[in-house]
């Protein structure tokens, strides 16, 4: 096993440690996305499983239905306000953080991009990536 990915909220207050790799790294250009960060994407890792995060801290949560018509349950912190994870009530096992929670953001490396159709002119993600229009083919 590598390094553990490790990290939390601006304050400290929230904290993760993920014993696991991702698998999945992705640039996301959705309107709930963009909304939410205040900018043109969201940036995410997915993990495989919550039985290898260690969480501390007790965050809020609030919930949406994203555009593929899937629950999302945003997790954020209640005293500093940043949103430092994400659930999914169709894949309950899956554990997302954002990117620049890491204690170090250089380990994130995106895979794609997901809902470039409503990707912004001034918001340039890194071309060489694959993009989808909205989620990949299953
Ligand atoms: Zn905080
Ligand atoms: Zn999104």
């Amino acid at each position: 096993m590598s390094n553990p990915y490790t990290g939390g909220c601006a304050c400290g207050a929230i904290r993760y440690e993920i014993s696991d790799e991702p698998i999945a790294m992705v640039d996301c250009q959705c309107r709930d996305c963009q909304v939410r960060s205040g900018t043109g994407h969201g940036s995410y890792l997915t993990f495989p499983s919550q039985q290898r995060v260690a969480l501390t801290g007790e965050a809020k949560h609030w919930e949406i239905v994203a555009d593929s018509g899937n629950v999302k349950t945003h997790s954020f912190c209640p005293v500093c306000g940043t949103p430092v994870y994400l659930t999914f009530a169709a894949m309950p096992d899956l554990f997302t953080v954002h990117a620049a929670s890491l204690d170090d953001p250089g380990r994130y490396k995106p895979q794609m991009v997901t809902y470039g159709v409503r990707g912004r002119a001034w918001d340039h993600v890194d071309p060489a990536l694959p993009k989808f229009d909205r989620m990949p083919p299953r």
